[in-house]
């Protein structure tokens, strides 16, 4: 029995990055889980069952787009219905736009203010009646460093996280009462495809090895000079989960290879 058998998880952004591994690192646990996010359906096909195959658990797929209210309560829905609860929620689904404060496309800043910020409260929202029913929950946020310090021209995605941050705090004071806790993890740099894409262009761009581009370029505020890996920030969530951290809620948990120390 894994430490999270009979519990539901609803892991938003899981169809890449952190969210997949979060949401596998649940179901290794023994949660049945609703995996969400875009993708080719091929793919996310892919992903559910090989969830099932492997960990011996049920996952269903919500196809909610994150920056619909009508869509979220849906997915929170789906996970009732098909599971009966709602026990352990994560919100990760996240996007980001690069511009200067000055020339930022409206419709991007709202986009990441809807995905990133105000998903987790309709998230919250439809879950927290469902997890004071069963007397237990887990809210697990996905800030970032980004949450503590600002860097330019991220103006709507440094707004959304130290807006989390504060949902966060929130969220927990009104439920410490009912054995629910809301945490946000913050990580740093963290290896993900997206970020791996990137280093051959900037390679060329800057005439710099790869190791050059990781530690000058991507890892510049990063004091170890390494990335966190998706693996670490699941264990951190799933630390989250369990009977050892009932007393850990309200908190903004960096990990950041030293980031926000500097
Ligand atoms: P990613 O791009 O690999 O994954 C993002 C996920 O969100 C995908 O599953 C995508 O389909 C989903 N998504 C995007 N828009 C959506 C929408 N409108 N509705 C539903 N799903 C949507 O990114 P990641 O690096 O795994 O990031 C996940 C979270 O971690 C984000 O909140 C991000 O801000 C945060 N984060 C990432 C890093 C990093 O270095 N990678 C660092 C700090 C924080």
């Amino acid at each position: 029995m894994g430490s999270l058998t009979g519990k539901t998880a609803v892991v938003t952004g899981s169809t890449s990055g952190i969210g997949l591994a979060i949401a596998r690192a649940f179901a290794g646990a023994g949660a049945n889980v609703v995996i969400n996010g875009m993708g080719a359906p091929a793919d996310i096909e892919r992903e559910r069952s090989g969830i099932e195959t492997e960990f011996k658990v049920r996952a269903v797929h919500s196809p909610a787009d994150m920056s619909r209210p009508a869509e979220i309560a849906e997915m929170v829905a789906l996970a009732e219905k098909t599971f009966g609860s709602v026990d352990v929620l994560v919100n990760n689904a996240g996007i980001q736009f690069v511009s200067p404060v000055e020339e930022f496309p409206i419709e991007k800043w709202d986009a990441i203010i809807a995905i990133n910020l105000s998903a987790a409260f309709h998230a919250i929202r439809a879950a927290v009646p469902l997890m004071k029913t069963r007397g237990w929950g887990r809210i697990i946020n996905t800030a970032s460093a980004h949450s503590l310090v600002a860097s330019p021209f991220k103006a709507a995605y440094v707004s959304a996280k130290h807006g989390i941050a504060g949902l966060t705090k929130t969220v927990a004071l009104e439920l410490a009462t009912f054995k629910i806790t809301c945490n946000c993890i913050s990580p740093g740099y963290v290896w993900t495809p997206l970020v791996e894409k990137q280093i051959p262009d900037t390679m060329k761009a800057r005439n710099m090895t790869k190791e050059q581009v990781i530690k000058d370029v991507l890892l510049a505020a990063q004091p170890t000079k390494e990335f966190v890996t998706v693996e670490q920030v699941a264990a951190l969530a799933l630390f989250l989960c369990g009977n050892d951290a009932s007393q850990i809620t309200g908190a903004n948990l960096s990990i950041d290879g030293g980031w926000t120390a500097a």
